[in-house]
């Protein structure tokens, strides 16, 4: 559907692990619905070091199919690692990514697009699996909550986080940077860097080949790293107000205590027995060391900052005029 001339309008990103029986029916099924679109697209499926033939069938795939465009990892470096190689070569201006096991439903994504293209107010669409057909409890109960959870802590309100089918303006896509697991935060992250977000309903199916990669685990991590977004969306730019805080909160008290015991001790009584002391140098030394880490925090951020020329803040374009009210001022005569 396109050649190395023009690049493609929509670039679908797919990361696929030990997907082999989904691929032939994911790669027809996505092909067929962009090609119901007639714009020009390409889909990047990423081999995530997968253990099976997936490797295998998807260069077969690619050697009969323009579009695709194959990566291959190495090894199995997880779901984030996998769609940042998808985005990394992505040249679509519309970048859709969903997962390889054809829970998400292919036939969605050209109404997704049409929806971006029609609202330049939108510059990301995430799914929302409102009818979701993952069977069981024990994997609806934990995304409920870390949904409700997620919502509350970062202030990015959707229903659903964890829906792989999204849709994105390109710019969106470059100004983010994934690290770790943090693909389930790309809505916050995006948010963070400006993108307007609006959630879609989406179709969701039952996994019918291959297995889940996840088990009930990822609810700890998916902790974890919603305590690090939270602390980077607060204190990215100012690590010394959140260690250095803590820092004082310690040290003052620390401080009072030995100077009430000094003054006990100048006054001829004996201090070598009381609890007291203990806990004063205890809160000092924690405290000299919450701010001494606060301090290398900001030396951090400025090597994070400078060599790369990253700004604290982005400018977008200013907003179309919107026509003036006839007021007493600005009416005519
Ligand atoms: N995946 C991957 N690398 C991994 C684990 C998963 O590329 O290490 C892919 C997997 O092939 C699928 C998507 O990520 O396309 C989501 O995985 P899965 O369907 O197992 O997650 P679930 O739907 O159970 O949350
Ligand atoms: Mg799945």
């Amino acid at each position: 559907m396109t050649d190395a001339v023009s690049p493609p309008l929509i670039s679908v990103v797919i990361p696929v692990y030990d997907e082999a029986e989904n691929l032939p029916d994911l790669v027809a099924r996505v092909g067929a619905a962009l090609s119901r679109t007639s714009k020009p697209f390409e889909l990047i499926c990423i081999d995530d070091g997968s253990r099976d033939d997936s490797a295998h069938i998807l260069a077969q795939l690619a050697a009969r199919t323009p579009w695709l465009q194959p990566r291959f990892l190495i090894r199995n470096y997880g779901q984030t690692a996998a769609l940042q190689a998808g985005f990394d070569i992505a040249r679509g201006q519309y970048i859709v990514t969903l997962d390889g096991d054809l829970q998400n439903d292919p036939d969605d994504i050209p109404e997704l697009i049409e929806k971006m293209e029609n609202s330049p107010e939108i510059d990301m669409i995430s799914g929302w699996r409102k009818a979701r057909q993952d069977a069981t409890l024990s994997r609806k109960l934990p995304s409920m909550i870390a949904n409700r959870l997620i919502s509350k802590v970062t202030g990015v309100k959707l229903h659903d986080y964890g829906c792989a089918l999204k849709v994105y303006r390109r710019e969106i896509i470059e100004r983010i940077q994934l690290y770790g697991e943090l693909h389930r935060f790309i809505p916050i992250l995006a948010a963070e860097a400006g993108a307007r977000i609006v959630e879609v309903p989406v179709r969701h199916h039952a996994r019918t080949r291959g297995t889940s990669k996840y088990g009930i685990d990822r609810t700890f991590r998916v902790a974890l790293d919603l305590l690090l977004i939270k602390f980077l969306m607060r204190y990215l730019h100012r690590p010394l107000h959140a260690f250095g805080g803590i820092g004082l909160w310690l040290l003052t008290p620390g401080a009072l205590s030995l100077a009430w015991l000094g003054g006990l001790k100048l006054m001829g009584e004996s201090i070598g027995g009381r609890p007291l002391l203990l806990v004063g140098v205890m809160l000092c030394l924690m405290g000299v060391q919450l701010i001494a880490i606060g301090v290398l925090g900001e030396i951090l951020i400025r090597v994070y900052h400078e060599p790369k020329g990253r700004a604290l803040y982005r400018v977008r374009a200013a907003p179309r005029p919107r026509p003036l009210q006839p007021g007493p001022e600005t009416a005519n005569p």
